[in-house]
């Protein structure tokens, strides 16, 4: 096996891509597909800031390297969520990865900033833990950009994720969500840019990366992503890759530029669901008085904190 580039002995073979690479033109590969996804898609800047979402994995600690060495003023800001030993560790390995870089990592936590933490929300609001987690995720990573200037806020969505996304909605024919699946959503009523920079690269890819330039990551899966649909749909979706190398690639990029601008009907504009306002307690964008985030703190603050045994999706 040789790399494609030099001929010497190559580390990874990329089916999808035909090639195989040694480290050095691995590296130099990575750092081209997110080059090309921040300039094909207008990401960010030279001169822009970016907030990465870390959330101590593979692929926002990846994410965050490609884009230091690519020479983007990123900073990290990680989110503790209370999802016992999985989330410290998580933690851990952020801020292990930011010391040893001399990165900017910020941080806050559910539990010590905000009063709850996310299987106690699961179980107060008898939702799946993930709806309550992606919700404080995404208040708290557009508060954390806009308090601190960023002009972008980036996150480690790859394409195994983006295309598992694609497959979930397309069989569903969900045209609202495929709408708006797009690797940059515009800055707009108080709401900052958001960007994902990995839609080139695959999971495989990142772990790998990772492993190549020395960087330690939480290998354990959320306990509380089990019975996760995604994951079915990832395990579908590399059935088809591993017969046809390059489908996944074809189906979320082909879909991106034949395929979404004709589902923009389906998307309701800024507002139109009802009048943006600030929400009377944090001051966020928000259609009703207070916002869901606020609202999700009201109902889990008082809440008896549980443990992760307790909560049923934990086992599930
Ligand atoms: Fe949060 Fe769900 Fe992801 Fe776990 S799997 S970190 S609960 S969104
Ligand atoms: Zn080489
Ligand atoms: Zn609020």
């Amino acid at each position: 096996m040789k790399c494609r580039a030099c001929r010497g002995p190559a580390v990874i073979d990329l089916p999808a891509h035909n090639a195989n690479f040694c480290v050095e033109h691995f590296l130099a590969f990575c750092r081209d597909q997110v080059s090309k996804a921040i300039t094909k898609h207008e990401m960010l800047r030279p001169d822009e800031r970016v907030l990465v979402a870390v959330s101590g994995g593979k692929d926002s600690l990846a994410l965050w390297d490609l884009l230091v060495d690519l020479g983007y003023q990123a900073d990290g800001f990680v989110i503790g969520l209370g999802i016992g030993e999985y989330s410290d560790a998580s933690t851990g390995f952020a801020r292990a990865y930011a010391e040893q870089r001399g990165l900017t990592l910020l941080e806050t936590s559910l539990r010590d900033d905000h009063g709850f933490d996310i299987p106690t929300a699961a179980k107060a609001t008898r939702r799946v833990p993930c709806s309550a987690c992606g919700l404080s995720k995404r208040h708290l990573f557009d508060r954390a950009a806009l308090d601190g200037g960023y002009d972008a806020v980036a996150t480690g969505h790859n394409l195994d994720d983006e295309a598992a996304v694609l497959f979930g909605n397309t069989l569903r024919w969900s045209t609202e969500y495929l709408a708006r699946q797009r690797p940059v959503l515009p800055a707009r009523d108080g709401f900052p840019r958001k960007i994902k920079p990995l839609i080139r690269l695959g999971e495989r890819e990142m772990a790998a990366y990772c492993v190549l330039r020395g960087i330690d990551y939480i290998v354990e899966e959320c306990p509380m992503a089990a019975g996760n649909k995604h994951l079915r749909y990832k395990e579908a979706l590399n059935a088809i890759e591993a017969e046809s190398p390059g489908s996944k690639h074809a189906f979320y990029h082909e879909f991106l530029a034949r395929a979404v601008d004709r589902f923009a009907d389906g998307a309701p504009a800024a507002g139109e669901d009802g009048h943006l306002g600030a929400c009377e307690r944090c001051g966020a964008p928000s259609t009703n008085e207070v916002c869901a985030f606020c609202l999700l703190v009201e109902r889990t603050a008082s809440a008896v904190p549980v443990s992760l045994g307790e909560t049923r999706w934990a086992r599930r």
